[in-house]
């Protein structure tokens, strides 16, 4: 209804323009050199109208065209965008497929599309990593680390390579920047406890973890380390504290405790440890200073009562009495000790010592938990794998081959 009466009033409106033009009285001349053009005003009117109709399309044509180059470029960057996209995705696929040639040849295609973004200079890193052009890598890594948002990436990057190639002061740095990159990273957590144990940088090492093994292997290995004596003590009492378990940490304890002067509390402390976890490193430390063979049977008496019948009191009566030459205590304690369980090779040897046939048996081994390699001493890191309070001791084995 509305339109309708708009329209109505417009069309009235023009109608009523169109009228005043036709009645408009006298003509309008135009002279050029020799031509002169005659025309009524309403006629002369009509071709100006026309005139500025013709000029306006033509001015829009005209801006139209110069528009169209810049809207030709967007359309082409739009494509470029989704090409390079496209390689990225492709490129990372080929990563996870472990096709080292597929995500390098994916990663140049997407930098030629889309320049160094953070994205391309990840892909770029990690192919060149794959194909083991370790320069490359590293160059794109560290530029990677200039990007706000994916310095963690690049720190990352060039922590993991420098830990690789055994440069662990690098990679103690890179973890540190790429926890000030992401902060509460465990990933960096885990790298600079790793790199402070390579070093063997225990106190370092100690504000990293809080994991009971970890601690008192690496503050067992502090104590023995320093030769600072209330050290000692401190980081012995800690170890022990955080694994009441651990051998290593009771005898670190006992003997920073004699260091200070302090021999009954070592005593107390071996005694302790024997009647927790019986260890021939317990017994080492037991009898170190005793040379008699005889005082040594009776110190490991007084160990061995701490734990009765115990396979570990059993071959430790039978080694100290063998060396005593009382020949039938040996005999008796070594049977006690195959009879309580112990199968590896020690009371075997004190048997074959007294001239029974040699048995071939394992030596016990302390054993990583987390690579399973085999090692004869102690260790606060595994050699093989370096883990933190991993390794464990295996006395007893089922492989008995007689000889
Ligand atoms: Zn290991």
């Amino acid at each position: 209804m509305l339109r309708a009466a708009r329209f109505i009033v417009i069309a009235v409106i023009l109608l009523g323009i169109a009228w005043w033009i036709s009645t408009l009285p006298g003509s309008v001349t135009a002279h050029s050199g020799s031509y002169t053009v005659t025309a009524s005003t309403p006629v002369a009117l009509l071709i100006l109208a026309v005139i500025a109709l013709l000029l306006t399309i033509m001015f829009r044509v005209i801006g139209g065209i110069r528009r169209a180059p810049g809207g030709l470029s967007a359309w082409q960057g739009g494509r470029r965008k989704n090409l390079g996209e496209i390689a990225i995705n492709r490129g990372l696929t080929a990563l996870a497929a472990g096709d080292a040639k597929g995500a390098e040849a994916e990663a140049g295609r997407a930098r030629k599309l889309l320049g160094e973004t953070p994205l391309v200079l990840l892909l770029t890193a990690e192919a060149a990593r794959l194909n083991g052009k370790h320069d490359q890598a590293d160059a794109a890594f560290k530029k990677l680390t200039t990007h706000k948002d994916m310095a963690f990436l690049g720190h990352r990057g060039l922590g993991h390579h420098a830990a690789a190639t055994g440069d662990h002061d690098a990679a103690r740095k890179h973890a540190l920047a790429a926890e000030d990159a992401y902060p509460g990273s465990s990933w960096a957590r885990a790298e600079r406890l790793a790199a402070a144990l390579k070093q063997q940088d225990w106190r370092s090492a100690l504000g990293l973890t809080q994991a009971p093994a970890e601690v008192a292997a690496i503050a067992t290995a502090a104590a023995n380390s320093t030769q600072d004596r209330s050290n000692a003590l401190r980081y012995a009492k800690q170890a022990v504290k955080a694994d009441p378990s651990l051998v290593p940490a009771t005898v670190a304890y006992a003997r920073s405790l004699s260091l200070a002067g302090k021999a009954r509390a070592a005593k107390k402390a071996l005694l302790n440890g024997w009647t927790a976890t019986p260890h021939p490193m317990i017994a080492a430390a037991y009898l170190e200073n005793i040379p008699d063979p005889i005082e040594r049977v009776q110190a490991a008496s007084q160990l061995a009562a701490a734990k009765p019948g115990h396979p570990e009191s059993e071959i430790l009566l039978a080694e100290t009495s063998l060396a005593a030459k009382l020949t039938g205590e040996a005999r008796r304690h070594a049977q006690a000790a195959t009879a309580a369980g112990l199968t590896d090779k020690r009371p075997y040897a004190v048997l074959t010592a007294l001239g029974d046939a040699p048995v071939d048996a394992p030596a016990p081994k302390w054993t990583c938990q987390s690579c399973h390699a085999e090692h004869t001493g102690w260790h606060a890191t595994c050699p093989n794998c370096g883990k933190a309070g991993s390794l464990v001791w295996k006395s007893a084995s089922t492989a008995l081959v007689p000889a």
